[in-house]
Parts: structure tokens; sequence; C-alpha cells
């Protein structure tokens, strides 16, 4: 019996490795038409001032509405990083965060919210990375200081001496760099000290166990200790409870993003929130 079951069990594992491997192929060719035809679409997550309340940026976050139903990207991102295919979405994706600014651009309401967008780390790593970027903003009238770019940290080690030339590039044309799901990563005060940041995100594991784990939040203030003494811009993720914002507030947190405050939503969706929220008209 314990034999039989043995290879039932074997063949299972089997078969639900093929089972990710065929769906990685048929992601991977759809991806590559959904590249070629656009069909990318941008959600956008406010992040706030936890003091005023105010909108201070926005999160842009992919999404493939494929066959009736919406791909999230963490379904196919990794695929798309491992077959070369990241390059070309990254395109996308600043593409329509800059056709979004620049229309915005010419709205009074709305001219001075920037739009962070995800950039992985085979991005950043790319030699011609900034040379690529900053072309692109040059088709724009808005100011580039609207645009932030959110890295994790793997996306740090794999080339530092590289990243850290990138990022001060960057900073010299005002665009924003945080470092997302910080303290999940191989996180390192060298990269503190070396690189060129404005943001650390804290990860909204911590977030999530804040009210119910010391540790959770000893880390958290740690992090937000360590931030302020560098200068830099504090965002908690994940805050999905009124409870959760009181207390980043109170542990002198800057920023704040997650459900408790807004989902993601598709742009129009945005604006009505924006206008409730008396930021637009
Ligand atoms: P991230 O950058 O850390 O984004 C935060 C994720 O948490 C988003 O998931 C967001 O929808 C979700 N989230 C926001 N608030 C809450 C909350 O209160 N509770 C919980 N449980 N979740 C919350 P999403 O949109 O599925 O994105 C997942 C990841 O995919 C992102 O993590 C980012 O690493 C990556 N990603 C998203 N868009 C892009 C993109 O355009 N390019 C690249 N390279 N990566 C992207
Ligand atoms: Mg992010
Ligand atoms: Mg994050
Ligand atoms: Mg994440």
């Amino acid at each position: 019996q314990a034999k039989k079951q043995g290879k039932n069990q074997y063949k299972l594992f089997d078969s639900a490795l093929e089972q990710r491997v065929q769906k990685a192929i048929y992601i991977e060719e759809k991806l590559q038409q959904a590249i070629t035809l656009k069909q990318f679409e941008l959600y956008f997550q406010p992040k706030i001032n936890i003091g005023s309340g105010q909108v201070e940026s926005l999160e842009a976050l992919i999404r493939w509405p494929n066959n009736g139903r919406m791909i999230f990207p963490d379904e196919f991102i990794p695929i798309a990083e491992d077959k070369g295919l990241i390059g070309k979405i990254t395109e996308c994706v600043l593409e329509m965060a800059c056709d979004t600014l620049s229309q915005w651009h010419g709205l009074a309401h709305l001219k001075d919210l920037s739009i962070a967008i995800n950039i992985s780390g085979k991005d950043i790593s790319v030699d011609n990375f900034y040379e690529k970027l900053e072309r692109l903003l040059s088709r724009y009238k808005f100011n580039p200081s609207l645009l932030e770019l959110e890295l994790t940290e793997s996306a740090l080690i794999s080339n530092l001496s590289n990243v850290k030339a990138t990022l001060k590039q960057l900073k010299k044309l005002g665009i924003k760099v945080a470092i997302d799901d910080f303290g999940t990563g191989y996180s390192s005060l060298a990269y503190l000290q070396a690189l060129d940041i404005y943001y650390l995100k804290i990860d909204r594991q911590f977030v999530a166990a804040l009210l119910s784990e010391p540790k959770a939040e000893a880390i958290v203030q740690s992090i937000i200790d360590v931030g302020k003494n560098l200068g830099l811009c504090l965002i908690a993720e994940g805050v999905e409870q009124a409870e959760h914002l009181d207390k980043l507030q109170r542990m002198g947190c800057d920023q704040a993003q997650g459900y408790f405050i807004c989902r993601p939503l598709p742009s129009s969706e945005l604006l009505k929130f924006l206008s409730a929220a008396k930021q637009a008209v």
C-alpha cells in the first residue's frame, strides 16, 4: 500500500510540475502577442500622506485582461523576466504611465500627482536603462520628477555598481526611487548607504503583523528610525485597517498605502475616488 501511495504521489507531483510548465509555455506565447498588441492596462493605487490624508502619488500596477479575466502580475512577470520579455513590458508600462502624466499635466487639479512604476531588476541592470528613459521623457512636457520608480532589493544586488550609477543619474533628473518590500529581500544597510534612494517601502508582511506581534512592531519601528536618520521618506504598504494607520502615524511613518485607504483602480474610477476625496474637481 505504502509503495503504491508513494508511486501515486510521485505521479501527482509529476503532473503538477508538468501543469506548471505547460502554463508557463502558454503564458509565454500569449505574452508575445499581448506585448505586440499592447494589451496591458494600468491600475492605480494611491499613496497618502498619513498626517494630512492627501494623496501624494499613485502606484501603477500592471494588469493583463485575457479571455474575460484579469491576469495578475505575480502570474506573468516572473515568466516575462525568465524569458527575456520584461524589457518590452516595462517599455509598455512606462509609456502608459507617461501618457497618463501627460494627460494630467493639462489639468490643474491633477498636474502635481506623481506616478510610481515597478521596475524589475533585469531592467535596471541593463546598461542603457537611463538613456532610454531620458529619451522617452524628453518626448513629454511634464516634469520628470513626477515619475517614481519602485525597485525590490533583489534588483539591487545583481549589479550594485551599475545600479548605483544609474540611481545617481535618475536623482539628477528628479526621479524618486523607492526600495519596495523593504525588509524581506537581501536587506542590507550598505544599499542604504551607497544608493540614492528617496523612499523606503515597509513590506506588508510586517504591517499585517503590526498589531499582533511585538517583533513585527519592533522591526517596523527600527526601519522607520533608520530611514528617518538617513532622511528618507517612509511608506507602509498593505494597510488594511484604521488601527494600522493610527499606529503607523504614532510610529513616525510618513505615507501609507493599502486596501483600507483605496484598492488599485482603473484610472476612470481612480479619478472618482480623488474627487470624492476632494482632491479633484
Ligand atoms: P508591489 O509593488 O509590492 O505591489 C503591491 C501589491 O500588493 C499589489 O499587488 C497590490 O495590489 C497589493 N496590495 C495593495 N494594497 C494591499 C493591501 O492592503 N493588502 C494586500 N494583501 N495587498 C495589497 P499586484 O498588483 O498583484 O502586484 C504584485 C507585484 O507585481 C507588485 O508588488 C510588483 O512587484 C509586481 N508588479 C506590479 N506591476 C508591475 C509592473 O508594471 N512591472 C513590474 N516589473 N512588476 C510589477
Ligand atoms: Mg511596488
Ligand atoms: Mg511592495
Ligand atoms: Mg511585492
